[in-house]
């Protein structure tokens, strides 16, 4: 999968793609990045990305034309024109990072999984000239309902989001499964068949809401008098896997009921 970013800073992301799963999935060739510096798109002497909004008023826009032709120049082709709307690549998507844009949640990044590309479009100052909104980006995507000075840590943090779902890029391919916003869950326990050498059986939960993870503990058992809770520790799978369920349950009630009115 390739993921193309562009952005009038392209130093931003030295750093964040170059660690832990993001770092492997990338030497390992599963993931491409390629940073793109909209600037080299300028044609003035001032090498001027932005200009001031037509009705007035405060802050700097980004202007289209740099826009387009960065994203032309990355696709290979004309990205269309009022008389002539362009074709995109299938399994291509080309996405505005804006605080006005749709939500965007693990259900996105599930989708956006299974694309092959993904051009980012980084907006900083005021925001981007419309027309970038209505015909360049496939999508406008917001990251959440605050607004941050720029779309390079949300095009990063979605491209973290997607790389960890493309499979192989996790260690253990169920961790992607079991965890927080996955909208059905497997808790599986395993019920030991006691002395008898017969197999153990699996019984499988199937949640089909998507809740939050449930807690996790590690050793000590007891820290600073604060106990992991007993039924992790009695190794009855069965059991802990109800505990689990109802764990996330009740975190989710507690930290976002709005997940469970969906
Ligand atoms: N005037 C705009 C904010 C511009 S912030 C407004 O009120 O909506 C500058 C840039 O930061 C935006 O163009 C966008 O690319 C990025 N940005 C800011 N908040 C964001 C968010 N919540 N999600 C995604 N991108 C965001």
């Amino acid at each position: 999968m390739r993921f193309d970013l562009i952005t009038i800073f392209p130093e931003f992301f030295a750093g964040p793609l170059d660690h832990g799963i993001l770092r492997r999935a990338r030497e390992t060739g599963l993931v491409e990045v390629h940073i793109q510096d909209l600037r080299v798109f300028t044609k003035d002497r001032h090498r001027s990305v932005d200009d001031r909004p037509f009705g007035g008023g405060e802050g700097m826009v980004l202007k289209p034309d740099p826009l387009f032709e960065a994203a032309e120049a990355l696709v290979g082709h004309s990205l269309g024109s009022a008389e002539q709307p362009a074709v995109l690549a299938p399994k291509t998507a080309i996405i505005l990072m804006s605080a006005g844009g749709k939500l965007f949640r693990q259900e996105t990044a599930r989708r956006y999984s299974e694309l092959e590309r993904i051009v980012f479009l980084c907006g900083r100052y005021e925001g981007v000239d419309e027309r970038v909104a209505e015909y360049l980006a496939t999508e406008e995507i917001s990251v959440g309902d605050y607004v941050l000075s720029g779309g390079e840590l949300p095009a990063m943090l979605i491209i973290d989001a997607v790389a960890r779902l493309i499979p192989g890029a996790l260690g253990n391919e169920a961790s992607s499964q079991n965890e927080s916003f996955s909208g059905v869950r497997h808790l599986e326990a395993r019920v030991e068949g006691g002395a008898s050498p017969a197999p153990a059986s699996v019984e499988s939960f199937v949640e089909s809401r998507a809740l939050l993870d449930f807690p996790h503990y590690t050793r000590p058992a007891d820290f600073r008098g604060w106990k992991v809770p007993e039924v992790l520790i009695g190794g009855n799978h069965a059991e802990v896997a109800n505990w689990r369920r109802a764990a996330s349950l009740e975190k989710t009630q507690r930290n976002r009921p709005d997940l469970l009115l969906r």
